[in-house]
């Protein structure tokens, strides 16, 4: 069953989105290792790392940071570690955001094991990311950042022409999403096998859900490439720095990144 993105309609791609996230929220860590093999942690690790938040200047000059489709803190918290414990700056105000309120649950209850100054630095928002509250003003914000998120809304453009409205001049969009193996056709080969055969069975066996974990599979096949995505966040406004982009694992996973002129 392949539905295109323009062909599917947007109550039922959102309805379908949402009945996924609340399927899984429970099960969401465990699966991400069992179908990345535990590489999504370095992925994530690697995307914080260069985004290395609250390195400012001067040194602990506060920063805003809206993680959009946070669901379980995966961003948020390495967010904050690296900036309270690598950077000593404990003077950021983050934001995560997520449309649906059990994959936020998760996240406010994993948030309680933080150490309570990080804690103080967080607030949970129920928002879809391609219409953010009124509450989330024009040019507020020095970072906005989506990990595999973006590829589950319904309009892509509509959030990152939201992400442009919101960042300040100078503030960074940057997006960490599973993407395309292009140049590497055995490696691709593999992966391809894996993610269609594998991906569905360990959602049956570990999850007990096979659909939701299809769905995921083909969310990553219909996604634009890494170029037709660049050029989205181009078109949206935002500049960007050599390809704009910057392929993990062979391209498996990519993070995007573009600055608000
Ligand atoms: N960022 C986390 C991570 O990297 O582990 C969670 C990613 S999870 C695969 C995708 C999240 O996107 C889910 O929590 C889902 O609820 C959220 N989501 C889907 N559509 C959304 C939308 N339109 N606005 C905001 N969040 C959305």
């Amino acid at each position: 069953t392949h539905f295109g993105y323009e062909t599917i309609p947007e109550a039922e791609k959102q309805g379908r989105v949402a009945g996924v996230f609340t399927n899984v929220a429970e099960s969401y860590d465990k699966m991400n290792d069992l179908m990345s093999l535990g590489v999504h942690r370095l992925w994530k690790d690697y995307f914080v790392s260069t985004l290395n938040p609250g390195a400012t200047t001067p040194l602990g000059h506060p920063q805003k940071i809206l993680d959009v489709a946070g669901g379980t803190g995966d961003i948020a918290f390495r967010m904050l570690h690296n900036s309270h414990v690598l950077n000593g700056n404990p003077n950021i105000e983050l934001t995560i955001s997520d449309i649906n309120p059990a994959m936020l649950e998760v996240g406010r209850q994993r948030s309680l094991a933080l150490p309570a100054e990080q804690q103080s630095c967080i607030s949970f928002l129920e928002a879809n990311a391609e219409t953010l509250p009124s509450s989330i003003q024009d040019n507020s914000l020095d970072l906005y950042t989506v990990a595999f998120g973006i590829r589950n809304f319904t309009n892509m453009r509509a959030a990152i022409k939201e992400a442009h409205r919101v960042l300040k001049p100078g503030g960074v969009f940057a997006c960490l999403e599973f993407s395309k193996v292009d140049r590497f056709p055995l490696f691709n080969a593999v992966y391809k096998q894996w993610s269609f055969s594998a991906i569905p069975l360990i959602g049956q066996l570990v999850a007990g859900d096979r659909d939701s974990y299809q769905y995921l599979v083909e969310s990553i096949e219909r996604f634009p490439t890494q170029v037709e995505f660049r050029d989205m966040i181009v078109e949206a406004g935002f500049d960007v720095a050599g390809e704009g982009y910057e392929n993990l694992t062979g391209g498996i996973a990519a993070i995007h990144r573009g600055i608000k002129p």
